[in-house]
Protein backbone atom coordinates (compact mmCIF):
# COMPACT_ATOMS: atom_id res chain seq x y z
CA UNK A 1 0.00 0.00 0.00
CA UNK A 2 2.86 2.22 1.40
CA UNK A 3 4.52 1.69 -2.22
CA UNK A 4 1.24 2.24 -4.37
CA UNK A 5 0.74 5.48 -2.32
CA UNK A 6 4.40 6.35 -3.29
CA UNK A 7 3.28 6.11 -7.38
CA UNK A 8 0.11 7.72 -7.02
CA UNK A 9 2.54 11.01 -5.42
CA UNK A 10 4.62 10.14 -8.07
CA UNK A 11 2.83 10.52 -10.51
CA UNK A 12 0.96 13.68 -9.12
CA UNK A 13 4.20 15.57 -9.16
CA UNK A 14 4.69 14.82 -13.01
CA UNK A 15 1.28 15.65 -13.84
CA UNK A 16 0.45 18.88 -11.68
CA UNK A 17 4.64 19.82 -12.55
CA UNK A 18 4.42 19.27 -16.76
CA UNK A 19 0.95 21.09 -16.73
CA UNK A 20 2.75 24.12 -14.98
CA UNK A 21 5.50 23.88 -16.83
CA UNK A 22 3.54 23.87 -20.05
CA UNK A 23 1.17 26.65 -18.91
CA UNK A 24 4.49 29.11 -18.11
CA UNK A 25 5.53 28.03 -21.98
CA UNK A 26 2.56 29.33 -23.35
CA UNK A 27 2.67 32.45 -21.36
CA UNK A 28 5.93 32.96 -22.67
CA UNK A 29 5.51 32.32 -26.37
CA UNK A 30 2.51 34.63 -26.11
CA UNK A 31 5.52 37.11 -24.44
CA UNK A 32 8.26 36.56 -27.16
CA UNK A 33 4.91 37.53 -29.77
CA UNK A 34 4.50 40.67 -28.68
CA UNK A 35 8.36 41.48 -28.20
CA UNK A 36 7.90 39.89 -31.98
CA UNK A 37 5.14 42.39 -32.59
CA UNK A 38 7.37 45.52 -31.78
CA UNK A 39 10.17 43.92 -33.88
CA UNK A 40 8.08 44.32 -37.21
CA UNK A 41 6.98 47.22 -36.22
CA UNK A 42 10.31 48.68 -36.09
CA UNK A 43 11.36 47.04 -39.30
CA UNK A 44 8.15 48.24 -41.11
CA UNK A 45 9.16 52.02 -40.02
CA UNK A 46 12.79 51.36 -41.16
CA UNK A 47 11.59 50.57 -44.72
CA UNK A 48 8.71 53.35 -44.88
CA UNK A 49 9.86 54.73 -47.83
CA UNK A 50 9.38 51.71 -49.62
CA UNK A 51 5.72 51.01 -48.42
CA UNK A 52 4.87 54.25 -48.06
CA UNK A 53 3.65 53.86 -44.63
CA UNK A 54 5.26 53.73 -41.42
CA UNK A 55 2.46 51.20 -39.91
CA UNK A 56 0.90 48.20 -41.55
CA UNK A 57 -2.61 46.94 -40.71
CA UNK A 58 -3.79 46.05 -37.02
CA UNK A 59 -5.21 43.31 -37.99
CA UNK A 60 -2.46 41.89 -39.57
CA UNK A 61 -0.43 43.19 -36.57
CA UNK A 62 -2.56 41.06 -33.67
CA UNK A 63 -3.13 38.12 -36.52
CA UNK A 64 0.79 37.54 -35.69
CA UNK A 65 0.42 38.36 -32.36
CA UNK A 66 -2.01 35.45 -31.84
CA UNK A 67 -0.53 32.55 -34.37
CA UNK A 68 1.65 30.21 -32.49
CA UNK A 69 4.78 30.02 -34.90
CA UNK A 70 6.64 27.89 -32.45
CA UNK A 71 4.30 25.20 -34.03
CA UNK A 72 5.38 25.78 -37.61
CA UNK A 73 9.17 25.35 -37.12
CA UNK A 74 10.69 22.12 -36.45
CA UNK A 75 11.35 20.99 -32.99
CA UNK A 76 14.62 22.03 -33.13
CA UNK A 77 13.88 25.79 -34.11
CA UNK A 78 11.55 26.20 -31.62
CA UNK A 79 13.73 28.41 -29.15
CA UNK A 80 14.19 30.74 -32.14
CA UNK A 81 10.18 30.85 -33.45
CA UNK A 82 9.88 34.85 -32.62
CA UNK A 83 13.11 35.62 -34.31
CA UNK A 84 12.04 38.10 -36.83
CA UNK A 85 13.94 35.24 -39.14
CA UNK A 86 13.14 32.85 -41.67
CA UNK A 87 13.76 29.59 -40.37
CA UNK A 88 14.24 26.35 -42.25
CA UNK A 89 11.83 23.81 -42.30
CA UNK A 90 13.57 20.53 -44.07
CA UNK A 91 13.43 19.94 -47.86
CA UNK A 92 15.63 22.74 -48.41
CA UNK A 93 12.59 25.23 -47.70
CA UNK A 94 12.11 27.94 -45.52
CA UNK A 95 9.28 29.73 -43.30
CA UNK A 96 9.58 33.12 -44.55
CA UNK A 97 10.72 35.77 -42.12
CA UNK A 98 7.88 37.79 -40.09
CA UNK A 99 8.10 41.01 -40.86
CA UNK A 100 7.85 39.84 -44.93
CA UNK A 101 4.93 37.63 -43.90
CA UNK A 102 3.11 40.51 -41.95
CA UNK A 103 4.05 43.10 -45.33
CA UNK A 104 2.65 40.69 -47.69
CA UNK A 105 -0.93 40.06 -45.65
CA UNK A 106 -0.85 43.82 -45.28
CA UNK A 107 -0.44 44.40 -49.27
CA UNK A 108 -3.49 41.87 -50.07
CA UNK A 109 -5.74 44.65 -48.31
CA UNK A 110 -7.77 41.51 -47.24
CA UNK A 111 -11.29 41.59 -45.43
CA UNK A 112 -13.08 38.61 -43.27
CA UNK A 113 -15.38 38.05 -46.47
CA UNK A 114 -12.26 37.25 -48.42
CA UNK A 115 -11.58 33.88 -50.61
CA UNK A 116 -8.05 34.13 -50.63
CA UNK A 117 -5.10 31.43 -52.64
CA UNK A 118 -1.39 30.78 -51.77
CA UNK A 119 0.71 29.50 -53.39
CA UNK A 120 3.66 27.76 -51.41
CA UNK A 121 1.89 26.18 -48.44
CA UNK A 122 5.15 25.17 -46.27
CA UNK A 123 5.13 25.15 -43.15
CA UNK A 124 1.53 26.83 -43.27
CA UNK A 125 1.94 29.40 -41.27
CA UNK A 126 0.97 32.25 -43.51
CA UNK A 127 -2.14 30.66 -44.64
CA UNK A 128 -2.83 30.06 -40.51
CA UNK A 129 -2.53 33.74 -40.05
CA UNK A 130 -4.34 34.57 -43.39
CA UNK A 131 -7.39 31.93 -41.61
CA UNK A 132 -7.25 34.51 -38.85
CA UNK A 133 -8.14 37.22 -40.65
CA UNK A 134 -10.40 35.58 -43.82
CA UNK A 135 -13.51 33.70 -44.77
CA UNK A 136 -12.11 30.87 -46.74
CA UNK A 137 -7.83 30.20 -47.37
CA UNK A 138 -6.73 27.70 -50.43
CA UNK A 139 -3.45 26.80 -50.37
CA UNK A 140 -1.06 24.55 -52.53
CA UNK A 141 2.15 23.16 -51.75
CA UNK A 142 4.30 20.83 -54.26
CA UNK A 143 6.72 19.18 -51.72
CA UNK A 144 4.74 16.27 -50.87
CA UNK A 145 6.48 15.64 -47.16
CA UNK A 146 5.61 19.42 -46.48
CA UNK A 147 2.32 19.37 -47.56
CA UNK A 148 1.39 16.70 -45.80
CA UNK A 149 2.94 17.88 -42.51
CA UNK A 150 1.14 21.09 -43.14
CA UNK A 151 -2.26 19.45 -43.55
CA UNK A 152 -2.08 17.67 -40.14
CA UNK A 153 -0.35 20.86 -38.55
CA UNK A 154 -3.06 22.82 -39.82
CA UNK A 155 -5.96 20.28 -38.69
CA UNK A 156 -4.25 19.90 -35.45
CA UNK A 157 -4.51 23.60 -34.55
CA UNK A 158 -7.76 23.97 -35.93
CA UNK A 159 -8.02 26.12 -38.88
CA UNK A 160 -11.15 24.42 -40.30
CA UNK A 161 -11.20 27.69 -42.70
CA UNK A 162 -7.89 26.54 -44.71
CA UNK A 163 -7.88 23.77 -47.06
CA UNK A 164 -4.11 22.68 -48.14
CA UNK A 165 -3.53 20.39 -51.41
CA UNK A 166 -0.30 18.96 -52.84
CA UNK A 167 0.45 20.46 -56.43
CA UNK A 168 1.78 22.80 -58.75
CA UNK A 169 0.74 26.06 -57.73
CA UNK A 170 1.78 27.79 -61.00
CA UNK A 171 -1.76 26.92 -62.39
CA UNK A 172 -4.18 27.86 -59.07
CA UNK A 173 -6.77 26.15 -58.40
CA UNK A 174 -9.84 26.79 -60.93
CA UNK A 175 -12.13 25.29 -58.89
CA UNK A 176 -11.81 27.80 -56.51
CA UNK A 177 -11.13 30.33 -58.35
CA UNK A 178 -12.21 33.49 -58.72
CA UNK A 179 -9.80 34.90 -55.58
CA UNK A 180 -10.18 37.62 -53.70
CA UNK A 181 -6.50 38.11 -52.86
CA UNK A 182 -3.34 35.48 -53.89
CA UNK A 183 -0.40 35.43 -51.96
CA UNK A 184 2.42 33.30 -53.88
CA UNK A 185 5.59 32.74 -51.33
CA UNK A 186 8.08 31.41 -53.88
CA UNK A 187 9.88 33.48 -56.26
CA UNK A 188 9.55 33.10 -60.29
CA UNK A 189 11.01 34.78 -63.48
CA UNK A 190 7.07 36.03 -63.98
CA UNK A 191 3.32 36.01 -62.94
CA UNK A 192 2.01 32.96 -63.41
CA UNK A 193 -0.58 33.78 -65.97
CA UNK A 194 -3.41 31.43 -64.94
CA UNK A 195 -3.33 33.28 -61.49
CA UNK A 196 -3.88 36.17 -63.12
CA UNK A 197 -6.58 34.67 -64.52
CA UNK A 198 -7.88 33.59 -61.44
CA UNK A 199 -8.00 36.74 -59.79
CA UNK A 200 -11.23 38.48 -59.28
CA UNK A 201 -11.93 42.03 -60.43
CA UNK A 202 -10.75 44.57 -57.80
CA UNK A 203 -8.63 41.71 -56.61
CA UNK A 204 -4.91 42.09 -55.24
CA UNK A 205 -1.98 39.44 -55.30
CA UNK A 206 1.41 39.84 -53.85
CA UNK A 207 4.41 37.97 -55.33
CA UNK A 208 8.28 37.58 -55.41
CA UNK A 209 9.93 37.80 -59.06
CA UNK A 210 13.40 37.31 -60.04
CA UNK A 211 15.99 34.78 -60.44
CA UNK A 212 17.38 32.57 -58.13
CA UNK A 213 20.60 34.79 -58.64
CA UNK A 214 19.36 38.15 -59.37
CA UNK A 215 17.63 40.38 -57.19
CA UNK A 216 14.22 39.92 -56.44
CA UNK A 217 11.23 42.07 -56.08
CA UNK A 218 8.47 41.74 -54.32
CA UNK A 219 5.48 42.92 -56.58
CA UNK A 220 1.97 44.19 -55.74
CA UNK A 221 -0.32 43.34 -58.66
CA UNK A 222 -4.04 44.73 -58.68
CA UNK A 223 -6.56 43.63 -61.43
CA UNK A 224 -9.31 47.14 -61.20
CA UNK A 225 -12.99 46.41 -61.86
CA UNK A 226 -12.68 46.16 -65.25
CA UNK A 227 -9.73 43.66 -65.40
CA UNK A 228 -7.25 46.01 -66.17
CA UNK A 229 -3.54 44.55 -64.15
CA UNK A 230 -1.09 47.06 -62.91
CA UNK A 231 1.77 46.21 -60.95
CA UNK A 232 4.15 48.07 -58.45
CA UNK A 233 7.25 46.92 -57.43
CA UNK A 234 7.07 47.29 -53.39
CA UNK A 235 10.95 45.95 -52.04
CA UNK A 236 13.38 43.79 -52.72
CA UNK A 237 13.21 40.16 -51.39
CA UNK A 238 14.79 36.86 -51.17
CA UNK A 239 12.66 34.06 -51.30
CA UNK A 240 13.24 30.12 -52.35
CA UNK A 241 12.01 29.44 -55.96
CA UNK A 242 9.12 28.63 -57.54
CA UNK A 243 9.44 25.09 -58.84
CA UNK A 244 7.22 22.80 -61.01
CA UNK A 245 7.21 22.04 -64.69
CA UNK A 246 5.86 25.12 -66.02
N1 LIG B 1 4.30 30.24 -46.91
C1 LIG B 1 5.31 29.35 -46.36
C2 LIG B 1 6.68 29.67 -46.91
C3 LIG B 1 7.27 28.45 -47.49
S1 LIG B 1 8.64 28.70 -48.58
C4 LIG B 1 5.29 29.38 -44.84
O1 LIG B 1 4.57 30.20 -44.26
O2 LIG B 1 5.96 28.55 -44.21
C5 LIG B 1 7.84 28.46 -50.14
C6 LIG B 1 7.21 27.13 -50.40
O3 LIG B 1 6.79 27.13 -51.76
C7 LIG B 1 8.13 25.93 -50.25
O4 LIG B 1 7.58 25.05 -49.32
C8 LIG B 1 8.16 25.32 -51.65
O5 LIG B 1 8.21 23.91 -51.65
C9 LIG B 1 6.86 25.81 -52.23
N2 LIG B 1 6.77 25.83 -53.69
C10 LIG B 1 7.75 26.11 -54.59
N3 LIG B 1 7.28 26.02 -55.85
C11 LIG B 1 5.96 25.67 -55.75
C12 LIG B 1 4.93 25.45 -56.70
N4 LIG B 1 5.14 25.52 -58.01
N5 LIG B 1 3.69 25.12 -56.24
C13 LIG B 1 3.45 25.03 -54.90
N6 LIG B 1 4.39 25.23 -53.96
C14 LIG B 1 5.62 25.57 -54.36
Amino acid sequence: MAIMRFWLALLFVLLVGADAAAAATEADYAARRRVLVKMIEQDVRATRRYLGKTELDPRVMEAIAVTPRHEFVPPQQKRRAYLNRPLPIGHGQTISQPYIVALMTDLLGIDEDDVVLEVGTGSGYQAAILGVLVKRVYTIEIVEPLGRAAVARLARLGYDNVEARLGDGYYGWPEHAPFDAIVVTAAGSHIPPPLLAQLKPGGRMAIPVGGRFQTQQLLLVEKDAAGAVTTRQVIPVKFVPLTGGH
